[in-house]
């Protein structure tokens, strides 16, 4: 079939009867919303963020794990607790993403809790800096069925690497690619897919091509640009890239920056999936760090009272109408697009 991956072919096979129809209703929903303009919702997350910890090992300049600036606690899942969570979703929900803040590896749990949603036919996703994939590590994750690795590589040299992943370093990320890629082998495993994801910002933007050699040379699956959010971008921002293609933002006649595209009124991700930090409390998005806008707690009641609760109607209302509004939809490519 053209243009189908493994990886998609890999969650497509994750699709029961029960959750294709849960996600075809909440996207009939999301639809009818929008036209409407007023949260009507019949459906359950399709896919859901579970933060494994919010340490990190590194010091990135625009992410509160690194900088050690939460607001909220602190802390790793714990497993008895996650697994109450999967057992509430997995028959409807059926993408897994094992990342908010922080650094998955370093809970001593994590690769057991993706077999426990492997087991549930879930599909698994991760997002890690690679500096725990000694061979232990890489075999273990390999043997707990986790279906996509992405491995955030910013650089092809470590001067460059490191002006952005602070405290890194490159060679562990490279061994640590190696020796999954040797154990995906040795173990004859189709997964995880492996991706590597370079944050394009002016520091590395002139090694684009270099890496993508490093990723064919290497032999991960395939390799991603992402734009880079950051925080204070109004008066310019020495990450903010010069090749227009992957920026954000876009400096105007006065010097000030603005978004590159125009914010609608609508997220697709408030009708689709949720994030529940590491002590469960449920966010919108990965957007909200800090869980300044808690919808709600899963310590106190189950998802499908918080999924369908008022505080999370009135904050879908408020995206469908009023999004200028909230304080996080600001600087997020969600719903938007190029100013005409
Ligand atoms: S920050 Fe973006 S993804 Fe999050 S709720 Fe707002 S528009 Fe949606």
């Amino acid at each position: 079939m053209l243009g189908l991956t493994s990886d998609n072919f890999n969650l497509l096979q994750k699709l029961s009867f029960l959750r294709a129809v849960n996600a075809v209703k909440v996207k009939c929903s999301f639809y009818y919303s929008k036209w409407i303009k007023s949260p009507v919702l019949n459906g359950f997350p399709i896919s859901l963020t579970i933060e494994p910890t919010t340490a990190c090992n590194l010091g990135c300049p625009e992410c509160p794990s690194g900088l050690k600036q939460f607001s909220r606690p602190e802390g790793n899942i714990k497993q008895d607790f996650y697994k109450s969570i999967i057992d509430q979703v997995y028959h409807k929900s059926f993408y897994l993403n094992f990342y908010f803040q922080g650094e998955p590896y370093i809970n001593p749990d994590f690769l057991e809790m993706v077999r426990y949603a492997n087991q549930k036919n879930m599909y698994t996703a991760t997002s890690t800096n690679a500096h725990f994939l000694n061979e232990e590590n890489a075999k273990k994750t390999i043997e707990s069925g986790l279906s996509r690795l992405t491995v955030s590589i910013d650089g092809t040299t470590q001067e460059t690497y490191e002006s952005y992943r602070k405290k890194g370093s490159l060679d562990k990320v490279l061994e640590g690619t190696k020796n999954v890629l040797k154990w995906k082998k040795e173990l004859k495993s189709k997964t995880p897919y492996i991706i590597f994801q370079f944050l394009v910002v002016k520091p590395n933007e002139h090694q684009i091509e270099d890496a993508k050699q490093l990723a064919n040379e290497l032999g991960v699956d395939e390799i991603r640009f992402k734009t880079a959010q950051v925080y204070d971008f109004k008066h310019g921002n020495d990450l903010i890239p010069s090749i227009d293609k992957y920026a954000r933002y876009k400096k105007q006649a006065d010097g000030t920056y603005r978004l590159k595209n125009k914010m609608l009124n609508e997220c697709w991700r408030m009708w689709s999936s949720c994030v529940v930090t590491w002590d469960g409390k449920i966010v919108p998005c990965c957007f909200d760090k800090d869980a300044t806008h808690q919808l709600g707690d899963i310590q106190q009641d189950n998802i499908k009272t918080i999924w369908n609760s008022v505080g999370y109607n009135n904050f879908r209302k408020a995206l469908l109408t009023d999004r200028q509004n909230i304080d996080i939809c600001q600087n997020c490519t969600e719903g938007t697009k190029v100013w005409e």
